[in-house]
């Protein structure tokens, strides 16, 4: 695989990307570099699979026939964060707050009585 295949991989991307608006559905992120195209309905897993071998095809699909209904593009932290939110689905109860790292409280008692 030399050097134009990946070239022409990466225009066939950027193509398909601004098929699909060319920019994060939630945030706006629009540098293609972090972009990513997802499966709104979570059915990527099967095509997931068949991607090693049908990249190109698979963008091409979505550059002939941008479905909005069933891809957007997420931006690689807002991907991430849909992920981990799908998880956290059946822990709710765990708390999504970010952690708090506190100092230490001073230790009190120590009266100067010396
Ligand atoms: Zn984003």
């Amino acid at each position: 695989m030399g050097k134009q295949t990946v070239e022409y991989r990466r225009r066939i991307r950027i193509k398909a990307l601004q098929a699909l608006g060319g920019k994060c559905a939630r945030c706006g992120f629009d540098d293609w570099r972090a972009l990513q195209i997802d499966h709104i309905n979570g059915g990527g897993t099967r095509e997931r699979r068949n991607r090693k071998q049908g990249t190109i095809s698979y963008y091409l699909e979505i550059i002939k026939n941008p479905d909005k209904n069933k891809y957007q593009i997420l931006c690689a932290n807002c991907n991430w964060i849909k992920r981990y939110e799908e998880r956290e689905d059946y822990r709710r109860d765990q708390s999504t707050e970010p952690v708090q790292v506190r100092p230490r409280e001073q230790e009190k008692g120590g009266t100067d009585e010396g």
